[in-house]
């Protein structure tokens, strides 16, 4: 096992530092002392930052807020020119969207607490007028209410159970025990275990597909069972998870966590290699810029792990994730905008029918209509809107496309994929490895949450326990 226990058991803090070297008093850090050549100096220690945290989305940008509460001088090594990550409020057709995470749950707790702490007010999405589902005979129009019904009558059906497997989701193993045979199942296998009508597999098997990332042969049955269970174990729940968004987008969530902590932020600063010494941990940028720090919290993507150079080289538990990727690798998120005519229209396809199997309205424009929409297949090009038109007509759907924004998750060198969605057996054999440190590292991601792994949530979660554990705490 990789975990070595409480960093700070095995290192000198800052204070026991100051004292060492006759300093009077020690005060928390202005902003002023937190850069590093003053402080290295007034320490007469070789490290630059107490702490450095690799990535600035939500996971990264949770911990350095918390070290800094803590006193912690913070770098933040950022490789792409904007915070967020995964996360990425823009603009479109005059409207602020957001080109990955997106929905919120004022219940997801870790979120919540956030929310209530910046005052940040959440918008309700304006309700969906009709839905178009698949059936044997092609899509087919159904009133909201039942077509999301007959969906949460299969769900339900599905997820059956999961009061007592996941019966606190928090601690998904609590009952390992009953998860060991469940974590092999695939989607597709808990699928066919209910022995569905041609009918109701239909209403769900294109929504078992796209989040998996593309079939549901590749998620894990366990996955979804747990979102289910974190959601309340309903249907109402679960159709809560993609209702409430956060009114000025999740750039004001971070960006008020940023201005609390005002931790040093460099952008542009692809991380290349992390040398754990186990006196200092030494980081460095593509460039060749090299920093040094008594702790460094990983707050990358778990699939962009492998592009980092780590020595000793990483946990197991974290080298297996990392191959074997969490997030799921075809994960493309559209912005379609179109003229009026179709109205607050929701499309669902089928499993392996429509490139584009999932389409919900977002906001009317001074010219029409947006789209949020996800794909799964690499075959589309989602920059050309005769083929994005095509896609959503296969749901039943027919807009009058103006253009596209989308972005290519998958192909995203940072990113490296979408939203997590484990596989089989990932749960049971990786957890809780993937969130032990291991020397002078700690490690923190949405992907590898207790809770809401997937979903920002999660990544706040995980940047919490890494502040902890790089400052001693766990
Ligand atoms: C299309 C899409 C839709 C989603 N929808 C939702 C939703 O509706 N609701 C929800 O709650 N969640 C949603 N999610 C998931 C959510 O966005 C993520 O779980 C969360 O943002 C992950 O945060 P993170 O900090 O763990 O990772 P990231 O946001 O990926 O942050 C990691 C950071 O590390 C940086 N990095 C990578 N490599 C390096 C390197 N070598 N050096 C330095 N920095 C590096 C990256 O640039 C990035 O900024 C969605 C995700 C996607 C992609």
């Amino acid at each position: 096992m990789h975990t070595t226990g409480p960093i700070s058991g095995r290192r000198p803090t800052r204070r026991t530092l100051l004292k060492a070297a006759g300093a009077a008093a020690v005060t928390a850090p202005t902003l002023a002392a937190v850069a590093p050549a003053a402080s290295a100096a007034t320490v007469g220690a070789a490290a630059d930052w107490d702490v450095i945290v690799i990535g600035a989305g939500f996971a990264g940008i949770t911990a350095a807020r918390e070290l800094r509460a803590r006193g912690k001088r913070v770098l933040v090594l950022e490789a792409r020119d904007r915070i967020g990550g995964r996360t990425w409020t823009d603009t479109y057709g005059g409207q602020l969207i957001e080109r990955g995470g997106t929905w919120v749950e004022p219940t997801q707790p870790y979120l919540g607490a956030e929310l209530t702490r910046y005052k940040l007010a959440l918008e309700e999405d304006e309700p969906i007028s009709t839905t178009w589902l698949p059936t044997p005979k092609g899509p087919r129009q159904f009133t909201p209410e039942d077509g999301f019904g007959r969906m949460g009558t299969v769900f339900e059906r599905m997820f059956d159970g999961t009061r007592t497997y996941f019966e606190k989701p928090f601690q998904p193993l609590h009952r390992a025990d009953l998860l060991q045979s469940l974590d092999k199942l695939t989607l597709r296998d808990r699928l066919t275990q209910l022995a569905l009508t041609p009918e109701e597999e239909l209403l769900v098997n294109g929504q078992t597909a796209v989040y998996a990332g593309g079939s549901s042969t590749a998620g894990a049955f366990t996955m979804f069972a747990h979102w289910w269970a974190l959601a309340g174990h309903t249907n109402a729940g679960w159709n809560d998870t993609m209702r409430w968004r956060i009114a000025k987008g999740t750039k004001a969530l971070l960006q008020a966590m940023v201005d609390e902590a005002k931790p040093t932020i460099k952008l542009s600063s692809p991380v290349a290699s992390v040398n754990d010494t186990g006196s200092l941990v030494y980081v460095t940028t593509t460039s060749g810029t090299r920093y040094s720090a008594t702790a460094v919290v990983v707050a990358m993507p778990v699939n962009a792990l492998s592009t980092v150079k780590f020595s000793p080289s990483l946990p197991a538990a974290l080298t297996t994730a990392t191959s074997q990727g969490i997030a799921v690798t075809n994960a493309v998120k559209l912005w379609i905008h179109a003229r009026k005519g179709a109205g607050r229209v929701y499309g669902q396809g089928a499993e392996g029918g429509s490139p584009i199997p999932m389409l919900l309205p977002f906001k009317e424009t001074s010219e029409g209509m947006l789209y949020v929409a996800f794909s799964t297949d690499p075959g589309l090009d989602p920059t050309n809107t005769a083929q994005v038109k095509k896609a959503v007509q296969q749901l039943g759907v027919n807009l009058d496309v103006i253009g596209v924004k989308a972005h290519d998750w998958g192909r995203d060198p940072y990113a490296r994929g979408g939203w997590a969605f484990r596989k089989p057996k990932q749960l049971t054999t990786l957890y809780p490895e993937v969130t032990f440190t291991s020397g002078r590292l700690s490690f923190a991601s949405g992907d590898i949450a207790n809770g809401w792994s997937g979903y920002i949530d999660g990544a706040i979660e995980s940047g919490l326990r890494a502040a902890r554990q790089a400052a001693g705490e766990e």
